[in-house]
């Protein structure tokens, strides 16, 4: 029988990659969306919903991924950065990956290229400050980026994106016509803890409420769907958020998902910065 279905050659013979991802966006979102009402920067409950990320979930999901020696990638708004530097530092000196996520979460489908290349760049001043590096990779904010963005990345010498929706595998942008070496490692709606648990009474979050899906059931699509990249050979991105997965009991089941994944002895767990560039160098 023939194959039609070309497998990706990942390192090591591995079967399929593995990226952790955590966008920590803190209270960045929260902020956004109270702007959008009256009296809206006094919604002091809805912020501290993300303050709980940097303050009280990043250490235990630091702690996790130690203990099972797992790389990460950490989309964090340059704001988050500048506030909190020693949380940060520690994400750095554990040997995870820091990736740009805009100044404060802005939606830079709004904004013209000059806009964006000024937030990219001040962001980018603050990682060197903080971090001492600047970011190779990108995660587009809330909404989508303008079709000025990933041209903008691509001149400014980012490495790669985790952005869009439509592959599961990584792949090469098409920017004006020309296939780059810009790398693009999408991640997907339903692999992201947000639009599972995201949730706020008011102002409602999601906008017409009901949501806080089960954890079982959670558990049981994502780990579903990683048996399906693993059965494919594909490159499994999970996107998460501290303030959400960083509850005790989520990180429970994100433990457990660990766990199932690690029961595999060829996966490639790795950060975006080493897939795209083993992408880049292969593919
Ligand atoms: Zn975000």
């Amino acid at each position: 029988m023939t194959e039609t279905y070309e497998k990706i050659k990942w390192p090591n013979n591995a079967r399929c990659a593995v990226m952790l991802s955590f966008d920590l966006d803190g209270n960045t979102i929260w902020a956004n969306g109270n702007r959008s009402y009256p009296g809206g920067e006094n919604f002091i409950r809805s912020i501290s919903i993300g303050d709980y990320g940097p303050k009280r979930a990043v250490p235990r999901i630091l702690d996790l991924l130690a203990k099972y020696a797992l790389p990460a990638t950490f989309f964090t708004p340059a704001k988050i950065v500048e506030e909190n530097p020693a949380l940060l530092k520690q994400i750095d000196q554990a040997g995870h990956e820091i990736g740009h996520h805009g100044y404060q979460h802005e939606r830079f489908v709004d904004l013209t290229r000059d806009e964006q290349k000024a937030i990219i760049l001040r962001s980018q001043d603050i990682f060197q400050q903080i971090i001492g590096k600047k970011a190779r990779g990108y995660r587009t904010p809330s909404g989508d980026w303008s079709r000025e963005t990933a041209g903008l990345l691509h001149e400014l010498g980012f490495l790669y994106s985790s952005s869009m929706r439509g592959d599961d595998r990584p792949y090469r942008t098409v920017i004006d016509g020309q296939v780059t070496d810009f790398i693009e490692m999408a991640p997907k709606w339903d692999l992201d803890d947000f639009v599972q648990f995201g949730y706020n009474l008011f102002p409602a979050e999601p906008a017409g409420q009901d949501r806080i899906s089960g954890i079982e059931q959670v558990y049981n699509n994502f780990k579903q769907e990683f048996d399906g990249y693993y059965q494919y050979g594909l490159c499994f991105v999970l996107l998460m958020h501290p303030q959400i997965i960083g509850k005790p009991g989520r990180l429970l089941m994100l433990e457990q998902l660990l766990q199932h994944m690690k029961s595999h002895q060829d996966i490639w767990f790795a950060t975006g910065e080493e897939i795209a560039e083993w992408w880049r160098a292969n593919y």
